[in-house]
This record gives C-alpha cells, sequence and structure tokens, in this order.
C-alpha cells in the first residue's frame, strides 16, 4: 500500500522513532498520522500541529495523475497555501515514480524531469531583499503536517533494480568466475543505469538540508548547506537524518547527484558544530567523506579529520574507515573517492592525468590513517578486533562480491607493525610499501585469519589461478 509508510509511528516533536524510545508512541487520534513520545511532547507541538491537523483525503489522492500532483504542489510552496495533503500527495508522485518503467513516466515526463520538479519544491528561494530567516516558518509547519516527518525519515529510494536484486539475493551479490554470467547478471538487473530511485531522493536530501540552513541560494545546489543552521528540533532532526542517509552505501549509490547538497553541509557542520560532526562520524558518514574527496566540499572535510580528536570514534567506525583507505596501498589499488573510475587508477601515477589533485588526495588519506591510529589507545586490540570481525550485513556487498578482502591488510598490520608509540607518515609508508609488493597468492596466510571459511576458499581458487598462468 503506497500510504503505509505514513502510518509508522515518530514522535512529531522529538522525531524520535520507537526504537529511539525504547517506549511506543501514541497517535494523534485525529489525523491518525502524527505520533508522539509523551503528552508533554504533543502539547509542545500542538500550536503547530493543530493548523493542519486532519485525516489526509487517501481515496482522493490516489486517484490522482503525476500531473494533478505536481499542479497541486505547485499551489503548497508557503505556510498559508500548504495542506493537510501535502505528504500524501508527495508520497502518491513517488509511488508513481517507484512503479513507473524505467525511462517513461505518464504524460511525457521523464525521471530527470520529475526529479528536478521535486528538487525545486524543496529548496524554495528566498526573496532577495529579504536578509531575514523567511521560509523557516514553512519548513516548520511542513514537519508538522500529516505524515511529513514518515517521508523524510522512512521513504525508500533505493532504485527499483536494486531493491529486485537485494530481495533475490539477501546475502549480498552473487559470484562468479565466469566473465560471461557476470556480464549478463550485470544486463538482467541493470542496477548501474537505474536512476529511478534518484528522484525522490531530489526531494528527501533538498528539503532536509534546507530544513536545517537557512540563506541565500546559489545558482548550484553543491553549495545548499553553506549559510546559517537553523536551530530548532526539525533542523537538527534534518542533520540527522542525512547522517543516517549519507552513511548508507545503498542510499548514496541510489541517490546519485541528489547527495550534491551534502557535502557542502557536512563541511559547514565540522566547522560550527564539531561535536555534531563527531556524531555524524559515528553514525557512519566517514565513508561518504571519502567518496566525496574528490570534491571540493569533500576534500576540506577530509582535511578536518586528519587533524581532529578522533579519539571519540567507535573501533567499528575507525576500523570502516582504515578498511577502505588501506584498499588505496594494495598492488593494484582502489580508490575510495568515486567520480574518479577506480579501474584503471594508479594512485602513484602524476596527478595531472586526472581532474583532481590525486597525490593530495593519496597525502591526506595517509594522513587520516596515521591521525586513526594515533587516537587509538590500543592498536594491538584495535587491529585484531578489524582481523575478526564478520559483519552481519555489510552494504558494500551489493556492490562488490569481494569487499570483505579490505579486512586482509589489518592481519598483515597486526604482525607488521610496530603496536606502540606514535606512528608517523614515514613508518607508515614504508609498512604500506611493503604490502603493496606482495603479489595476490602471498597473502593467502593473512586471508585465512581475516576471511570467512566460504570467501577464503574462493581466495584460494583465484590464488591457484593466478599461480598457473603462464608468464
Ligand atoms: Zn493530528
Amino acid at each position: 500500500m503506497p500510504f503505509d509508510i505514513l502510518e509508522k509511528p515518530i514522535c512529531y516533536s522529538t522525531f524520535l522513532t520507537e526504537e529511539d524510545c525504547g517506549a511506543p508512541l501514541k497517535r494523534c487520534t485525529k489525523c491518525r498520522c502524527a505520533w508522539y513520545s509523551s503528552v508533554e511532547e504533543q502539547r509542545a507541538n500542538w500550536p503547530l500541529h493543530k493548523k493542519l491537523c486532519k485525516k489526509p483525503d487517501y481515496d482522493m489522492v490516489k486517484k490522482m495523475s503525476l500531473q494533478q500532483c505536481l499542479n497541486s504542489l505547485d499551489k503548497m510552496s508557503s505556510p498559508l497555501t500548504i495542506t493537510h495533503n501535502y505528504a500524501i500527495i508527495l508520497e502518491r508522485v513517488f509511488d508513481l515514480v517507484r512503479n513507473s518503467d524505467v525511462r517513461e513516466l505518464e504524460d511525457e515526463w521523464d525521471h530527470e524531469d520529475v526529479g528536478l520538479r521535486l528538487h525545486s519544491y524543496s529548496r524554495l528561494l528566498v526573496r532577495v531583499d529579504d536578509p531575514g530567516d523567511y521560509l523557516k516558518s514553512f519548513y516548520q509547519l511542513a514537519w508538522a503536517c500529516p505524515g511529513m516527518p514518515q517521508l523524510l525519515f522512512f521513504s525508500d529510494f533505493r532504485s527499483i533494480a536494486l531493491t529486485k536484486m537485494m530481495s533475490d539475493f539477501p546475502n549480498g551479490r552473487p559470484m562468479f568466475h565466469n566473465e560471461e554470467k557476470n556480464a549478463s547478471f550485470n544486463e538482467e538487473y541493470n542496477v548501474k543505469e537505474d536512476s529511478s530511485g534518484e528522484s525522490i531522493a531530489w526531494f528527501i536530501v533538498g528539503f532536509l538540508v534546507r530544513s536545517c540552513i537557512w540563506g541565500k541560494l546559489t545558482m548550484s545546489s553543491k553549495n545548499d548547506g553553506f549559510g546559517n543552521f537553523r536551530d530548532t528540533k526539525f533542523g537538527h532532526a534534518a542533520i540527522i537524518r542525512l547522517g543516517q542517509i549519507f552513511s548508507s552505501t545503498v542510499l548514496r549509490k541510489c541517490g546519485m547527484s541528489a547527495l550534491y547538497p551534502v557535502p557542502s553541509l557536512v563541511l559547514n557542520i565540522t566547522r560550527e558544530k564539531p561535536d555534531v560532526f563527531l556524531q555524524l562520524l559515528n553514525m557512519g558518514i566517514g565513508l561518504g567523506i571519502l567518496r566525496w574527496a574528490d570534491q571540493e566540499f569533500g576534500r576540506d572535510s577530509l582535511k578536518v579529520m586528519c587533524n581532529m580528536d578522533l579519539r571519540g570514534l567507535s573501533d567499528d567506525k575507525k576500523l570502516d574507515l582504515l578498511e577502505v583507505l588501506f584498499c588505496i596501498f594494495e598492488k593494484e589499488p582502489k580508490v575510495p573517492w568515486e567520480s574518479q573510475s577506480a579501474d584503471d587508477f594508479n594512485p602513484w601515477e602524476e596527478a595531472s592525468n586526472y581532474q583532481f589533485d590525486g597525490k593530495e588526495l593519496i597525502k591526506l588519506s595517509m594522513k587520516l590513517v596515521v591521525n586513526v591510529l594515533n587516537c587509538s589507545k590500543d592498536l594491538k586490540t584495535l587491529l585484531s578486533k578489524g582481523v575478526n570481525r564478520r559483519p552481519e550485513c555489510d552494504e558494500f556487498s551489493w556492490f562488490d562480491e569481494n569487499s570483505d578482502r579490505k579486512r586482509i591488510i589489518l592481519a598483515f598490520l597486526l604482525e607488521k607493525m610496530t603496536l606502540v608509540g606514535r606512528h608517523s607518515m614515514k613508518k607508515l609508508a614504508t609498512t604500506l610499501t611493503s604490502w603493496s609488493q606482495i603479489e595476490f597468492w602471498e597473502k593467502m596466510k593473512y586471508a585465512k585469519s581475516a576471511l570467512s571459511e566460504e570467501s577464503y576458499e574462493r581466495y584460494c581458487e583465484q590464488a591457484k589461478y593466478f599461480l598457473n598462468l603462464p608468464d
């Protein structure tokens, strides 16, 4: 049912879920969409919520065409014109987008057009002559609208293709030794080409970013995260939700370009709200930052991470960063930043071949590794934890069937590195260089301790194949 998610419990005052609260929430008896963690919170939210507290007109909206929905949304861009149907009309659009053919929607709309239109609803323009927070009352009211917090927190913008693949293969993308089989699998699922989730993300991400930030907009949404923080409960909730989205490999891949406004916001947070930045790092945005490090703002956030005190970062998140960063120093390097094709990238080559300064990024990556190591009190425990880690659901596994091999270098480091004392760039470079010179089949003993049995078997099979290759 398309409107189901709008009934999920989330507190309209604190924006916490039942899981966060550890207790059931109670729903507003009138609209039956709003939920609260306590009577006090309901009272606190009432002055706003009462303006739109009315049961949404599900029967009417579920029959609306895409064009009719967009016509209605066109009119709802101010606190005076927004209605109690705002969130369900958006959900109706999302539903049409999700269930339409990959290319064509009704009335000659295509996904990209709808995405852009939705994006424009999410980032309302400020009157040029108004220096104040002119849009606060709109966003505030929208967050109080029946179904809106659920739409922002629970909307699924996985693409149609990826949703299908994830449900057919709940444990990750299957592995084929045969190139032809791999190619036909890719063709069948077509995950890379499917941008159906992106249109939805254009609204969700854009709306969240402009919920926490106010100020003039520039032409490019890349700068949308710059401006003044709106210190309200919904503004903070928006930051947390964006942190969840940017931490998820799956959502990042499906949101694609719709995530453009996030790196500027993250950089703004590093400068204005360092405590919140650490909280976001503990949620897992570090990998998102690495992925976008070849963009201007991503690189600047990476710089901040290189110099900040990371002692408050959890071991799990430290290990996530180390695993990905170490892939750069493999014999066949894999870089985390993605606008560069990773396939034929050699980080040791001159940077001038690339649009961005690859050497600078390598240096920053090394610096970050050193910082993570130096901010870890007991390095031996950290590394052995990493070697023995078997994450139940590694989101990477839907995109890279060998993603657990990132762990192997941790076993090597555990054996080779001097674990006491401060680590320097020089010491680390020496160790990593020796790692990058080891051949695939020479890593078997490290692979054995770091991989699951099944994965290790695959590794050995491949190693044997390489060994038998004629020179
Ligand atoms: Zn209500």
